[in-house]
């Protein structure tokens, strides 16, 4: 049976603040952890415990300090100390994920292409695992090669065993996260800082919402705002080049303070306006409210891009009266019901940016948003709005000979 070299030493451990609806799935992980380990014949162990402090809000979610202690099998004096996952800026470089307690030499905190320290041969940033020795030695060491250090008749499956147990997002992601450390302001930030920031990132990487970030396996925008002002230390080396980049500038100083006029003028039509404008009425935003916060941005890119539209309507010639070709790209499609009758309708926008709507003419049925549109129609301009008219009795165009 492959073990432990000493079987009896002392578990290493590191405590995590987790979301209290993690802990469940925490247990259930660890628990099939160890079950898959006897099958393989690998003495693992791994604990949890709950720790008495109390729980604490953060992010607008309940927490809970759960403290992870394992030993990962060891052979002569080797264990695995730690994988390496691609980072979450998405760059040219890793981030070590460390057995609980466990503490890396310096050189191992990133890596660039990573070279077996076996057999000298170049290997994947995903294949490669970090192992220590007792005595102190460290060796980084691709996945075909652990065979030599561990003694263990299918060591893949032993890195397979030892990956689940590194605490994978579940709990990782909240390890460095402390609002006691300094730099936090006991829990507040300036409100303004934060927002910069955001514009800042925004600028380079477009807004990222929750939903495309977790499809794209990246970061949120707030969330790489929170990661560039203050940098994990263990890999302020990597984040250095990405903080000058997306450093704010006077413009997005002027976007931030323009978005808080933004919140502030915003009708509270909706819970989330409420709760920004609640933000809004103070210089400083709590730490659990961040992530809201710093979406305001994104009233900031509606109101820019509105003001673009208005700008490049402005020097379009109005819309005339009366029947005419309407050719443009569909904006909207949108249904509307009136009574117990409903139809629907289509914004058109044109080359210059003015926009038509009327009903969606049958004849373009399968139409989607986004597509060119070319149809004959009586059109009618808003009273309010030159560059925008309202269209009637639409027919094809006829195809040019
Ligand atoms: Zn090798």
């Amino acid at each position: 049976m492959t073990g432990f070299d000493a079987p009896d030493a002392a578990l290493r451990g590191a405590s995590y603040l987790i979301p209290v609806d993690n802990v469940a799935a925490l247990m259930r992980h660890a628990g099939n952890l160890l079950e898959r380990a006897r099958k393989a014949g690998v003495e693992c162990n791994l604990r949890w415990r709950l720790e008495p402090q109390p729980q604490v809000l953060r992010d607008g979610d309940l927490h809970q300090w759960v403290t992870i202690l394992s030993r990962p099998p060891a052979v002569r004096g080797w264990s695995l100390a730690a994988r390496y996952d691609i980072d979450p800026l998405g760059m040219t470089a890793a981030v070590p994920r460390t057995v609980p307690g466990g503490e890396l030499p310096r050189r191992y905190w990133t890596l660039g292409d990573p070279v077996c320290e076996h057999c000298n041969t170049v290997r994947d940033r995903r294949a490669v695992f970090l192992l220590s020795h007792a005595d102190g030695r460290h060796l980084l060491v691709g996945r075909t090669c652990l065979r030599a250090f561990l003694d263990h008749p299918d060591p893949d499956r032993l890195a397979t065993l030892f990956d689940s147990l590194v605490p994978d997002d579940l709990a990782g992601r909240y390890a460095f996260r402390d609002p006691a450390a300094p730099g936090y302001g006991g829990g507040y930030l300036d409100a303004v800082e934060e927002l910069a920031w955001t514009a800042g990132i925004v600028a380079r990487y477009g807004w990222r919402s929750v939903a495309r970030s977790d499809a794209d396996h990246a970061a949120t925008a707030s969330r790489l705002a929170f990661l560039m002002n203050r940098p994990n230390p263990k890999l302020a080396a990597l984040w250095h080049a990405e903080r000058t980049a997306c450093a704010p500038t006077a413009d997005h100083y002027a976007a931030a303070r323009r978005t808080i006029e933004l919140v502030r003028a915003a009708p509270p039509d909706s819970e989330y306006l409420v709760k920004l404008k609640a933000i809004a009425a103070a210089p400083a935003v709590h730490v659990r409210d961040r992530a809201l916060w710093c979406s305001a941005i994104t009233l900031h890119i509606r109101w820019n891009a509105k003001r673009l539209e208005r700008d490049a309507a402005a020097g379009a010639p109005p819309i005339e009266t009366g029947r005419q070709v309407v050719q443009g790209r569909i904006l909207k499609l949108d249904i509307r019901t009136c009574r117990n009758f409903c139809r629907e309708v289509m914004t058109v926008q044109d080359g210059h940016g003015r926009k038509f709507w009327g009903t969606q003419p049958r004849f373009l049925h399968h139409a989607k948003e986004g597509d060119d549109v070319a149809f004959r129609a009586d059109v009618e301009p808003s009273p309010d709005n030159p560059a925008f008219a309202f269209f009637k009795r639409p027919t094809r165009v006829p195809k040019a000979a």
